[in-house]
C-alpha cells in the first residue's frame, strides 16, 4: 500500500490529524465525537438532512407532522411578552402558505441572525395556533451561500451532523468531504459478496458516500440498513463461533429421563403446572438428555414459577446419580429456595443442603457431606462456587437472578467438574432482540404465563398531594392483617439526599400516620446481615409495614404483602417498577400498587406511569422500557458487556437482527474457521478488529 509523507500507509485507518484542514487541536475536538481515524469520520453519519425544498408543500402538511425544510424568512417579529420576557416570531413562506416559527426562549444571537431574506433550515413539529400553521421552538440552521467548497454550494440536500463545541456544520461537512476525496478509494468491503447480493445492499464504499452525499432521504434510509446489518452480523458471528466450539469441543453429560423422582414430584405437587412451565421443562430435559453441555436461559416474570421448573431439572440430575446445585445472589433468597424446595420434596428421600458464605457452625460438616455425595441438592450463595466447595459429582447448576453474576463467575461454573448442565434464571424479561445480542450463545426458554391462581395487581397513579387518601387505603389493608411496602427512590448508593428521604418518611409514618402498626426501615447501606434480619422479620409477619429503598427488589416472597406504594414513581425506570410491583400479589388476595407522582413530571415519566397502569406483562413493559431508555440504560450500570450500537436500533431493527443472526450461524455451521475464500474478508476482520472481544466471550 502506498505510503504518504507521514509514514502511515495510506488507508482509512490513517489518523484524522493527517487530513487536510485538521491539526492537533481539531483532532482533539473530533476525538470527543469518537472520531480518530479517517474511517471514523466516514462513519460519522448525519443525524438529519436539510432539504432545500419544502416537500410536501405547506398546504399539504397537518398539525402533528414532523417537518424539516429550508426557506427564506419573509418577516421577523420580536416582542416582549406579558411576563416581561421576549418572544420571536418568524414567517416562512413557500409561495402560497406561511408557517410561523415561534420561540419563547432563545439565545440572544437569534435576533441578530434572523433577518428577512435570510435562508434558514428548520426542523420541528407542526402545530396550529389561531388557524395558523406554527412550529414551536424548531431546531434551526442558517444556510449561507459562502460554503467553502463548490461541492456543497449546489446541493439540494445537506447533511446535519452531531457536533461538539467549536465545530460548525460547515466545517464538519468540509472535513467529511475531504476524507472521501482523499481516501474513498481505500474503503474496504467487509461483507462477503454473497450476503451483499442476497440482501440487495450497496457496496460499502457507495453506501458510505450515500449516507453523506445522498440526495434522496428514502435512499439514504434504505442504505442505512446495511450498517445496522453489519453491526449485528459481526456480533452474531462471534456468538456463532462461541456456540459452535462449545458444542463440538465441550463434552457434556448425557442424562436419561428415568421418570423416577421427576414423576414422583409431578404427582405430589399441590398444583398443576401451567402449559408454559410444562413446555419449558420439556425444552430443558431435551437439552439435558443430549451430549452437549446445556447453557439455557429461562426468562419468566416474577411469580411465573421458575423455582418448580428448576426443581424438575435438578431431580433429573439426581435420578441419574448426580448432584444438582442452585445458586442465589443473596442469603435470604437462598434460604427461601431451600424452604420452598424442602417443602415441595417433603416425604421424598432426597438430601438437601443449604450452603452459605462465611463461617458458621456445621459448615465444615456440610462441606464434607457435599464432597462425599451425601447431599444430592445443594442450595446456596456464591459459596457454591468458591474453592472450598468440592462436589462428588456435580451434574447440574441453576443460577437464579443470573444478571447479578458476572461473566467470570458464569465461566467458572461452566468449567466446573464434568461440565455440568447450566440453567440461568431471569425475572427481568429481556426483549428478544436484547437477549439475542447479550446472551447470543444461550438457548432461551420463556415462561410467558402466570399460574391461574394469581390475580393481576391493581395499579393506580396518585398525586403526592392526595397521599393521605393513599395512607387511608393502606391502613385498611394493615387492619386486615396484611402487610405493605413503601419504597423511596435511591438514585445511587451514595445518594445522601434520597437516603434521608427514606429515613424521614419512615420517621413520619412510624410516629404519626401508622403509629399503631409496626414499621421498619431498610436501606442499601445497612450491613447485609442486618438487612437480611429485617427482611426475615417482615417475611415472618413480625412487621406490618416496611419503608425501603429499592433493596427489596430481589425475589423475596411475602405472600401476605398486598400493598406496594412507590414514592416519586416518576423517578423510577419501568423495569424497576415492574420488579417492585411483583413483590405483591403473590398470595390469594387482591393486591394494590400505588404510584405516587410529584409534579412536574416529564413526558417520558408520564409515559412510563401510563405503561405500568395499562400492562402487567413483563415483556410488554421491557419492550417499552427499551424504547424509552435505550439499551445502554436498560440494565443499569452494573451490566457489563452490552455492546453500544452506533447504527442499529434494537427495537426498530429487530428484523435486520434476525437476518444477520441467521446468516452468521449458517456461515459458521459450514465454515467455522472461515477458511473459504469467500469468507476471507470476515476472517481478516475477526483477526484485526474483533480479536479482543472474541477472547472475552470464548470461555
Ligand atoms: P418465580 O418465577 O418468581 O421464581 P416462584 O417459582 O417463586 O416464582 O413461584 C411463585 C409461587 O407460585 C410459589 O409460591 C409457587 O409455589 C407457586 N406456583 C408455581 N407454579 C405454580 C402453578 N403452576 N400453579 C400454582 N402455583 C404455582
Ligand atoms: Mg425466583
Amino acid at each position: 500500500m502506498e505510503k504518504n509523507k507521514t509514514g502511515y500507509s495510506k488507508d482509512t485507518n490513517t489518523p484524522v490529524k493527517f487530513l487536510k484542514g485538521v491539526g492537533e487541536a481539531r483532532a482533539r475536538m473530533l476525538a470527543k465525537l469518537g472520531i480518530r481515524r479517517v474511517i471514523d469520520l466516514m462513519e460519522h453519519f448525519p443525524r438529519n438532512y436539510i432539504s432545500r425544498n419544502i416537500d410536501p408543500a405547506l398546504h399539504e402538511v397537518q398539525p402533528g407532522d414532523h417537518l424539516a425544510f429550508s426557506a427564506n424568512i419573509s418577516w421577523v417579529d420580536a416582542r416582549p411578552t406579558k411576563s416581561g420576557k421576549k418572544m420571536v416570531n418568524v414567517g416562512l413562506n413557500d409561495g402560497h402558505n406561511t408557517l410561523v416559527c415561534t420561540w419563547f426562549h432563545f439565545p440572544s444571537w437569534y435576533e441578530q441572525i434572523l433577518k428577512p431574506g435570510q435562508s434558514i433550515w428548520v426542523n420541528g413539529v407542526i402545530s396550529e395556533y389561531n388557524r395558523q400553521l406554527q412550529m414551536l421552538h424548531p431546531e434551526i440552521e442558517l444556510i449561507s451561500d459562502d460554503e467553502d467548497t463548490d461541492f456543497w454550494k449546489s446541493r439540494s440536500c445537506l447533511p446535519v451532523y452531531p457536533l461538539t463545541a467549536n465545530l460548525s456544520q460547515k466545517q464538519m461537512r468540509n472535513l467529511v468531504y475531504t476524507a472521501f476525496e482523499g481516501y474513498a478509494q481505500y474503503i474496504e468491503e467487509n461483507l462477503p459478496q454473497k450476503l451483499i447480493e442476497k440482501h440487495g445492499f450497496r457496496d460499502r464504499n457507495t453506501a458510505l458516500q450515500l449516507m453523506h452525499f445522498g440526495l434522496d432521504v428514502n435512499v439514504i434510509n434504505q442504505t442505512k440498513q446495511r450498517f445496522a446489518y453489519e453491526e449485528f452480523f459481526f456480533i452474531q458471528l462471534l456468538w456463532a463461533r462461541h456456540k459452535y466450539y462449545h458444542k463440538t469441543q465441550v463434552q457434556g453429560i448425557k442424562f436419561t429421563n428415568k421418570k423416577l423422582h421427576t414423576t414422583a414430584l409431578k404427582h405430589k405437587l399441590p398444583f398443576t403446572l401451567t402449559d408454559a412451565q410444562a413446555r419449558v421443562i420439556t425444552e430443558i430435559f431435551a437439552d439435558m438428555c443430549s451430549e452437549t453441555q446445556m447453557t439455557r436461559l429461562v426468562q419468566g416474570d416474577v411469580g411465573s414459577g421458575k423455582t418448580v421448573v428448576t426443581l424438575f431439572a435438578m431431580l433429573l440430575a439426581v435420578e441419574n446419580g448426580y448432584q444438582a446445585a442452585l445458586m442465589a445472589p443473596t442469603e435470604i433468597l437462598a434460604e427461601q429456595h431451600f424452604a420452598t424446595i424442602s417443602r415441595l420434596l417433603g416425604g421424598m428421600d432426597i438430601k438437601v443442603c443449604l450452603l452459605k458464605g462465611g463461617s458458621y457452625k456445621g459448615k465444615a460438616q456440610d462441606l464434607e457431606d457435599i464432597a462425599s455425595g451425601h447431599y444430592q441438592l445443594i442450595i446456596g450463595t456464591h459459596a457454591l462456587i468458591q474453592d472450598k466447595a468440592q462436589y462428588h459429582s456435580l451434574g447440574f447448576v441453576a443460577v437464579d437472578e443470573q444478571h447479578r453474576f458476572g461473566v467470570q463467575q458464569r465461566a467458572s461454573l461452566a468449567q466446573k467438574d464434568k461440565h455440568p448442565d447450566i440453567l440461568y434464571l431471569s425475572a427481568t424479561p429481556i426483549p428478544r432482540s436484547l437477549s439475542m445480542t447479550v446472551y447470543g450463545d444461550l438457548e432461551v426458554s420463556i415462561i410467558d404465563e402466570l399460574p391461574p391462581t394469581r390475580k393481576a395487581v391493581v395499579t393506580l397513579v396518585r398525586s403526592n398531594r392526595k397521599i393521605d387518601l393513599v395512607w387511608e387505603d393502606v391502613r385498611k389493608q394493615l387492619r386486615q392483617k396484611r402487610q405493605a411496602y413503601v419504597v423511596c427512590p435511591l438514585v445511587e448508593e451514595s445518594d445522601k439526599v434520597d437516603l434521608l428521604d427514606a429515613e424521614r418518611l419512615h420517621e413520619h409514618l412510624s410516629t404519626h400516620v401508622f403509629k399503631e402498626f409496626r414499621c421498619e426501615l431498610i436501606h442499601g447501606r445497612m450491613p447485609t446481615a442486618q438487612k437480611d434480619e429485617i427482611m426475615r422479620r417482615f417475611k415472618q409477619g413480625e412487621t406490618d409495614l416496611l419503608v425501603s429503598t429499592t433493596v427489596i427488589e430481589v425475589g423475596v416472597d411475602v405472600p401476605n404483602a398486598t400493598v406496594m406504594v412507590i414514592e416519586h414513581a416518576e423517578r423510577f425506570g419501568l423495569a424497576q417498577m415492574h420488579q417492585l410491583r411483583g413483590r405483591v400479589g403473590r398470595g390469594a388476595d387482591q393486591a394494590y400498587c400505588y404510584l405516587i407522582e410529584h409534579q412536574p413530571i416529564s413526558k417520558i415519566a408520564a409515559q412510563r406511569l401510563h405503561t405500568m397502569v395499562s400492562s402487567t406483562d413483563g415483556f410488554v413493559i421491557a419492550e417499552k422500557d427499551l424504547e424509552l431508555r435505550g439499551p445502554g440504560e436498560f440494565f443499569g450500570t452494573e451490566q457489563a458487556g452490552l455492546p453500544a450500537f452506533r447504527f442499529a436500533n434494537l427495537i426498530a431493527d429487530q428484523h435486520i437482527l434476525k437476518k444477520a443472526r441467521q446468516d452468521a450461524f449458517e456461515i459458521i455451521a459450514k465454515d467455522p474457521d472461515l477458511n473459504a475464500e469467500e469468507h476471507r474478508v470476515l476472517k481478516d476482520i475477526l483477526k484485526r478488529e474483533l480479536h479482543d472481544r472474541e477472547q472475552l466471550i470464548m470461555y
